[in-house]
């Protein structure tokens, strides 16, 4: 059931304590056909994909090829694809950006330096990223709070100034690690298989390696790096110390789906 809507507080405060599932299905009726999900096809992608898919057939889903992913990841967008019904909205890096990059400097300057991954990170995801979120109003990601001490203090709803103020989900912020997989189990939905092999974070396959028991999610990632560094820069907005709360719709200004 969706929430009712109030004229005060916040969509934090109004879906405190509600399922992804209510939290979709309230974004999807306000913001579709100007709302998409970001996937890499981790467990988390490919769990809000089946959700999103339950209340739209035609929820949309962009992904970002930066030339780099692994053969399991395009296998996993496939899978997705398929038995999902869904289709995937591909963005490419800028031709030019990546032949000046690997003509200059090489296929691995991205281990040179903090800057020259920045910079390789810049060319393949974040440009790409502002291109598939210039029209939205909204988006969608699979981030969660227990993944990476980047993330500890991930709100479900945040204002993503990095693109224009638009509205920023993250339906899983609260879940953890073993809910994603029973939700996929239960489902019986595809998955990437670089899970199975220690990966509990789906990236480029130069920077991403597989994590032992114990280690932080996100320690193989960019792993020459410290842990305050291993973002990629498409998720730089509210959380943290310039958190802001998002604005409230009014009353009845559009006629809901479901
Ligand atoms: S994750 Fe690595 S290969 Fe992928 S864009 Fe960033 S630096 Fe480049």
């Amino acid at each position: 059931m969706i929430p009712p809507i109030g004229q005060a507080g916040n969509l934090a405060e109004r879906f405190r304590g509600r399922p992804p599932e209510n939290v979709l299905a309230w974004v999807l009726s306000e913001y579709h056909p100007r709302i998409a999900l970001a996937s890499s096809f981790s467990r988390e992608d490919i769990v809000l994909i089946a959700m999103m898919t339950d209340i739209r057939a035609d929820a949309r889903v962009f992904a970002l090829d930066t030339g780099r992913l692994n053969e399991e990841t395009y296998e996993a967008a496939e899978a997705v694809r398929r038995n999902l019904g869904v289709s995937i909205e591909w963005h490419f890096p800028d031709r030019e950006a990546v032949e000046q990059l690997e003509r200059t400097k090489g296929l691995h300057s991205f281990r040179e330096s903090l800057e020259n991954r920045h910079e390789c990170c810049r060319i393949r995801k974040v440009e790409p990223l502002a291109r598939a979120l210039s029209g939205l109003r909204a988006w969608v990601t699979g981030q969660r709070k227990d993944q990476s001490i980047t993330r500890a203090a991930l709100p479900v709803f945040e204002i993503d100034g990095a693109h224009g103020g638009i509205l920023k989900i993250n339906p899983l912020a609260d879940w953890s690690d073993e809910q994603v997989r029973s939700f996929v189990r239960e489902r019986g939905l595809p998955y990437n298989r670089l899970h199975d092999m220690g990966y509990p974070s789906i990236g480029c396959a130069p920077c991403t390696r597989s994590i032992l028991h114990g280690e932080d999610p996100r320690a193989g990632r960019w792993w020459w790096e410290r842990p305050e560094h291993k973002e990629c820069g498409l998720h730089q907005s509210s959380h943290g110390a310039d958190r802001k709360e998002p604005p409230v719709p009014p009353l009845g200004r559009k006629k809901r789906d479901r």
